[in-house]
């Protein structure tokens, strides 16, 4: 990668991770405080409100980690041992008799007593059905000690975790069965634009169908967000008006579209009016205008309408926001290095996320870049990053972002 000096050219423009400071600290000045009690069947997707504290050793007892004989190590001298009693998962055994060994199979507990057990594959039973071991015995062997995921009173989780099916299953292995969770986000969704209609209908003369919409309310849906989906607005300053004051209630205005320069930027006019706006010009591509501001104490992003741009603004911006509204810690996406399997001659003044896939190592991109391509998502895995100013030759470390890391 060669880093192109050229002071001033990206002066303009803010750098992503600037606007995502600002937008983070706006999500931290109006946390969501409300939580609610929910069954551990509901709170997947959800972010968990209080640190969960272990109310159990975990395991609870020790237990054998194979199917096999717990033995007293100080027993076994090389004469074979009758087996004293047979212990299952889910028994209460009785302490080891001396001399002795017992069978025991994959999850029962350890009898008091027995300080080892050895895999039945390593033992001979012999025709009085007493049984001797093959191999040197050690102390501990296969026995998961008590306590050795968890202890009484550990912090196993904490509030601002995104709870998914691991950490239910957790969860549950503690015995909670339910939990204390942040209440949903609210977010209204408007899709801004007077060539849009709906899927389903004819499509008149200059006119779209509206694709952000879709894209935006099922994955704020897959997020945990209460979707408030506003639908169309023309581009139209009362309508505007109407529209945003008609969205008092939720946590979030989130509109697409009529933020590009030389338009007729009702949101914009709508948000000086009401409330306050700043007006970015983002060192990103796609997507270099985003509004945010308020309406009437309402926070309000506006993605560009472009489809890749409306995808990537919200994947590396109002995603991250959202989920710190609601106390999450993590909330940028991994990325990590792959070599580039294409080349990049001309450095850009702003840091390029390309639709790529990962082809034999590599990351390969989309024929066609154009923000207007949604096609180019759909084909994707993930976002290849190109930071500003970089030229690329075949093989230069680039950034990937899966997409699996965003869409949800
Ligand atoms: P704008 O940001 O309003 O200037 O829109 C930029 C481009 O994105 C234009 O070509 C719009 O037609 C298109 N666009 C805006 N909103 C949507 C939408 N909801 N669905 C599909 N395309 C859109
Ligand atoms: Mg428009």
């Amino acid at each position: 990668m060669n880093p192109v000096d050229k002071p001033g050219k990206t002066g303009a423009l803010m750098p992503v991770e600037d606007a995502l400071r600002q937008l983070l600290d706006m999500a931290e000045a109006a946390p969501i405080r409300e939580q609610e009690v929910l069954p551990l069947a509901e709170c997947d997707g959800r972010v968990l409100a209080q640190d969960m504290v272990s109310t159990l050793d975990l395991p609870p007892w020790p237990n054998s980690a194979m199917d096999g004989y717990a033995v007293r190590l100080a027993d076994w001298t090389g004469e074979p041992l009758v087996v004293s009693q047979r212990i299952f998962a889910g028994a209460a055994p009785q302490p080891l008799a001396l001399g002795t060994c017992a069978r025991i199979f994959t999850g029962a507990p350890v009898p008091e007593g027995a300080d080892c057990v050895e895999m039945q594959e390593n033992a001979e039973v012999h025709a009085d059905e007493r049984v001797s071991f093959t191999q040197p015995l050690h102390v501990g062997q296969n026995i998961r000690p008590q306590g050795q995921e968890t202890t009484v009173g550990e912090r196993v989780l904490s509030a601002g975790t995104r709870l998914g099916p691991i950490e239910l299953g957790l969860a549950a292995s503690l015995g909670h069965d339910c939990l204390s969770i942040v209440r949903r986000v609210r977010v209204g969704v408007l899709s801004t634009g007077d060539e849009l209609i709906e899927p389903g209908l004819p499509l008149g003369p200059g006119q779209i169908y509206n694709s952000n919409r879709r894209v935006l309310c099922s994955w704020l849906e897959r997020l945990g967000c209460d979707v408030i989906d506003a639908g169309i607005l023309p581009d139209d300053l009362e309508q505007t008006r109407t529209r945003l004051a008609g969205l008092g209630h939720v946590d979030l205005i989130l509109s697409t579209g009529g933020v590009s320069v030389g338009e007729a930027d009702f949101l914009g006019i709508a948000l000086r009016e009401e409330g306050e706006l700043a007006l970015w010009k983002l060192a990103i591509k796609p997507g270099k205008p985003l509004t945010f501001g308020h309406f009437r104490g309402v926070p309000v992003i506006g993605l560009p309408g472009n489809p890749a741009s409306t995808l990537v603004t919200f994947a590396l911006l109002a995603r991250p926001y959202l989920l710190r509204r609601q106390g999450v810690a993590e909330v940028e996406p991994l990325r990590f290095e792959v070599p580039a399997g294409f080349t990049w001659p001309k450095p850009g003044n702003r840091r390029e996320y390309l639709r790529g896939r990962i082809e034999q190592g590599r990351a390969i991109i989309y024929r066609n870049q154009s923000s207007g391509v949604l096609r180019s998502a759909a084909w994707a895995q993930g976002l290849v990053e190109v930071l500003e100013g970089t030229t690329l030759e075949m093989g230069d470390r680039v950034n990937f972002i899966p997409l699996s890391e965003v869409l949800n």
